[in-house]
């Protein structure tokens, strides 16, 4: 069996040392590594600057007004002195639009990777202009940032081995 994996990401540039906060019991480590993350994966950072969202999409206005932040802090060096950004809001409308399932509650820990999923998710289904997550299977043409980035093709192939040795002597 072979399997081929395609993963581009694409870092141009990288930001670190702006601090988020994760007060005791707060349990946001998993999301603040991913606000981390998306905001260093320029493609992603770009969309989500140049995007215009609607009053109603406040999971997405939230992350951007974070992304915002990061920025004001990073170009004015202030980080240091002030108080770390809080990702509050984000998380609680992550809560919000998971309601149903009961994920990503506040104060709860959580896990990256499915947060990273909940977010692709969401991109996704807002890129095909879906109101819940329910019919996010659907495929979205062109493709979203978050399949753009994060699609990944895995290719099974079997191979078969026949001996034909005893036929050719
Ligand atoms: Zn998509």
């Amino acid at each position: 069996m072979s399997k081929k994996i395609n993963l581009i990401l694409n870092f141009k540039r990288i930001i670190i040392g702006v601090p988020l906060k994760n007060d005791l019991g707060d349990n946001n480590c998993f999301l603040n590594v991913l606000i981390h993350t998306l905001y260093n994966i320029t493609p992603f950072y770009d969309y989500l600057m140049k995007e215009k969202f609607n009053n109603e999409q406040t999971f997405f206005i939230e992350l951007k007004k974070l992304f915002v932040k990061y920025d004001r802090k990073f170009k004015l060096k202030s980080y240091p002195n002030e108080e770390p950004l809080d990702p509050y809001e984000f998380r609680r409308e992550l809560a919000n639009l998971y309601r149903r399932e009961g994920k990503f509650r506040l104060k709860r820990m959580e896990d990256p990777i499915e947060a990273l999923l909940a977010i692709n998710n969401a991109i996704h289904s807002y890129s095909i202009g879906l109101n819940s997550l329910k019919e996010c299977d659907k495929p979205c043409n062109p493709q979203c940032i978050a399949h753009k980035l994060f699609w990944i093709n895995i290719y099974e192939q079997e191979v078969i081995t026949i001996d034909i040795s005893h036929i050719l002597t």
